[in-house]
């Protein structure tokens, strides 16, 4: 058991059009994702989710292929993304995983490691933060689960568009990770290592925490690939998914 690795996955987006990612998912799912010690996954798991009661067959087989992993035995921890922050208890229960507060710190190895999402940490997108506060209170999100289904596809409708637009808008750097909040962050729950996606830039970054190393993991995307963090005794390994057959490019 102890050699078997902690996984952490974000930013699938799954999507019922785009097929070849949710087969790339339900082959990591039923392979090796059984064989962790874990499954951290990280946020936008879905592209759009408007609420736990929208009952269709695409969400309905992905909670299943979790519930597959949970049901082996292997714990199952999802946290909100900024495409899905409206999955609740009824999903969790559904799928047998257990829905993680942002941020969390969990024991990794002896590591106390820090899991985000990660757009928490892009604070010179001063406009997307704002939005970010309205959308994660709970009085607008109670209020919105409250609006009959179709009224709620519309509005997911007019918030892709809307971030789709402003991605073409801004410059790329303010959508990355603003250096000082990370410094804080990790220094305000006394980590130096943090694991988050979001910023759909995979890699493994040096911090300087005053003389002390950090490591800052950043989980990819599955847009052309999959992309996983696996952690074991060794320590994490950030590394690519190779999809069977090629996953179209994304117009988006
Ligand atoms: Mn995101």
């Amino acid at each position: 058991m102890s050699d078997l690795p902690a996984l952490f996955i974000s930013d699938l987006h799954l999507d019922p059009e785009r097929p070849e990612v949710t087969e790339l998912f339900t082959e990591f799912m039923t392979g090796e994702a059984r064989q962790a010690r874990a499954l951290y996954i990280l946020g936008d798991l879905f592209e759009a989710w408007i609420g736990d009661d929208d009952d269709n067959a695409f969400s309905r087989a992905i909670t299943d292929t979790v519930r597959a992993v949970a049901d082996t035995g292997v714990p199952v921890h999802f946290m909100h993304g900024n495409r899905d922050f409206l999955i609740g208890e009824r999903f969790a229960e559904t799928a047998g995983c257990s829905l993680l507060p942002e941020p969390s710190v969990i024991d990794l190895y002896g590591e106390p490691t820090l899991l985000m999402h990660g757009d928490s940490l892009c604070t010179d997108d001063v406009e997307y933060q704002r939005e970010r506060a309205v959308v994660r209170d709970p009085a607008w999100q109670q209020a919105v689960l409250a609006r009959p289904i179709e009224e709620r596809r519309a509005l997911a409708r007019d918030v892709r568009a809307r971030s789709k637009a402003n991605k073409r808008r801004k410059p790329l750097e303010i959508m990355d990770v603003n250096p000082q909040t990370v410094q804080e962050t990790m220094r305000a729950h006394g980590v130096v290592q943090l694991i988050h996606g979001h910023t759909h830039r995979p890699d493994v970054h040096v911090v300087d925490l005053e003389g002390r190393t950090a490591r800052r993991i950043v989980l990819g995307d599955w847009h052309a690939v999959g992309s996983v963090c696996r952690c074991d005794a060794q320590g994490p390994r950030l590394e690519v998914l190779e999809p069977k057959r090629p996953v179209r490019a994304r117009h988006r």
